[in-house]
């Protein structure tokens, strides 16, 4: 799992759950974006992570969010 102290992590704000992103920060956060929505996301048979084409490698939270969050 990607951890919230890795620096890429770091670099985009990544959080393993969406409800403690610093909206004064990370303006372009919307209440229910996680990384399950998002487009970079493929979810794993646990429901609770899944690979990020961003972190190539590393599984991140599906309640996560970082300012890279894409719907496109
Ligand atoms: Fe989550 Fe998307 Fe950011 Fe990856 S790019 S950490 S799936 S919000």
């Amino acid at each position: 799992m990607l951890s919230e102290s890795d620096a890429q992590a770091r670099n985009v704000g990544y959080t393993e759950n969406a409800a403690t992103v610093d909206r004064n920060k990370y303006s372009s956060y919307m209440p229910g974006q996680t990384c399950g929505t998002c487009s970079l996301f493929q979810a794993q048979a646990d429901g609770k992570s899944g690979d990020c084409l961003l972190f190539s490698g590393k599984r991140v939270a599906a309640a996560g969010w970082c300012s890279s969050y894409s719907n496109m």
